[in-house]
Order: C-alpha cells, then structure tokens, then sequence
C-alpha cells in the first residue's frame, strides 16, 4: 500500500476536481472529494428543514450521518447510503455547503473524518484548507489557482456541458463571491500556505498541469 498523500487546495473553479481525480487515476491512488463531504452534508441539512446560519444543529446532524464514496467518473456519492452524486452537484447545494462550511462544528466533523482517509495513505485529497488543516504533512502540497476570469469560464462551460443554463457574469459573481467568504472565514480559511507549491494554470492544459503535479511526487514514493 502507498503511504503517498497528495493534497491539492485552492480557490473555486481553478480545476482541483479534474486535476485531482486524474493524478489519483495516473499514481494508482485513491481519490478524497472534500468538498463533497460539506455538500452532503448541506443536502442532508436542507432536506431537514435547517438554514445555512444552523451550524450547530447541522453538525449535530452530520454526526448521525455516514457519508461513503464508490468508485467511478463522476465518484459517487452517498449519504446514508442513498445515492446523491447529482443532487449535491446542483449551485444551490454548493451555495449551501459554503455557508455551512463556515462553521466550526461542521468544520471539526469533516476534517476529522478527513484526516481519519488521509491516515490510511495512498491518497489524493482536493479542498480548500488540505493543505493546510487536513493533510499539512502531506509529501505532495499544491496550491492550485488561475485569473478570476479563466476560473469563470471554465465554470460557465461546465456548467453548460451539463445543460445547465449559466451567463458569464452571474457565474464571475458567484465565483467572486465564493473566493471572498472562503478566505474571510474565521476557522481554517482558504489560504496559500507559503511552503505550498502554487500552480497558476492559465493557459495551462488539464494533461500539462497533471504532469506538473506528478514531478513533484518524490521519487522514492512513486
Ligand atoms: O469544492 P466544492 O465546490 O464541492 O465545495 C463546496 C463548498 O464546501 C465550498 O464552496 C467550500 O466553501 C466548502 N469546502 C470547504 N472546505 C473544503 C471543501 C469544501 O470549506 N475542504
């Protein structure tokens, strides 16, 4: 078993999923979607009838709840062992997650069961605070980004490719507004840590910036 962790932090939008997934495909190594844990969790808080300011109760809540992850592109998802892996994708769910994500009880819940993944090995994590908070010592730390505009037009034309409808500006906006309340937050923000490598990938193709992450795995732990 590879003992080999890769984190990969950054702001929305910059490709973490995509690049993630594959590094994980190329080395043989698990994948970890942090992410999807708080949009689990929103969905669960939603559906019980929480508001995004409920962070106690949601935490509370996500206690009772097993979230699990299968195998597959897209990874599934399931909470309690329901299959959720398109309805936590939808902007509201993502918008609730983030809300949620500001609060330390729910923040305690995943990064603990986050770090209990990591502590197995012979993974590939992607999330704002991996970096930083869950995987600090990872042997891999990549601090992933590219312009506002790049991001928000990747954004706009996934969200297209999935027939959604989605303008430019409005997609700007909420990638903006999504930046500002993850690098605000009190508990574990979004941050580049300065001994993390960062990765501007403007310009920059999905194979090239793969690559760039590969040749940072040290040698012996390939
Ligand atoms: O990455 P994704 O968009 O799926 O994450 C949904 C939301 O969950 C993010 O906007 C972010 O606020 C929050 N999140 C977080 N810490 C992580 C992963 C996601 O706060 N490690």
């Amino acid at each position: 078993m590879s003992e080999l962790v890769i984190a990969i932090d950054g702001p929305a939008g910059a490709g973490k999923s995509t690049v993630s997934k594959l590094v994980a495909q190329r080395l043989r190594l698990s994948f970890l979607d942090t992410g999807a844990m708080y949009r689990a969790i929103a969905l669960k808080a939603r559906r019980a009838g929480l508001t995004p300011a409920d962070g106690e109760r949601a935490a509370e809540l996500g206690e009772r709840t097993e979230i699990a992850f299968g195998v597959g592109d897209p990874q599934p998802v399931y909470l309690d062992g329901e299959e959720v892996t398109t309805q936590i994708r939808v902007p509201e769910i993502g918008e609730f997650a983030s809300a949620l994500s500001v609060h330390p009880p729910v923040r305690r819940l995943l990064q603990k069961r986050q770090r209990e993944i990591v502590a197995r090995g012979g993974v590939v994590l992607e999330g704002r605070d991996t970096t930083t908070v869950v995987a600090p010592h990872a042997q891999v730390r990549v601090f992933l980004t590219a312009s506002l505009e790049e991001r928000a037009r990747r954004r706009c034309a996934e969200l297209q490719a999935k027939g959604q409808d989605a303008s430019f500006e409005g997609v700007l906006r909420e990638i903006e507004e999504r930046d500002r309340r993850d690098s605000t937050r009190e508990d574990s923000p979004l941050v580049h840590a300065p001994d993390v490598t960062e990765l501007v990938t403007d310009g920059l193709s999905i194979d090239e910036v793969v690559d760039r992450v590969i040749a940072l795995v040290p040698p012996k732990t390939r």
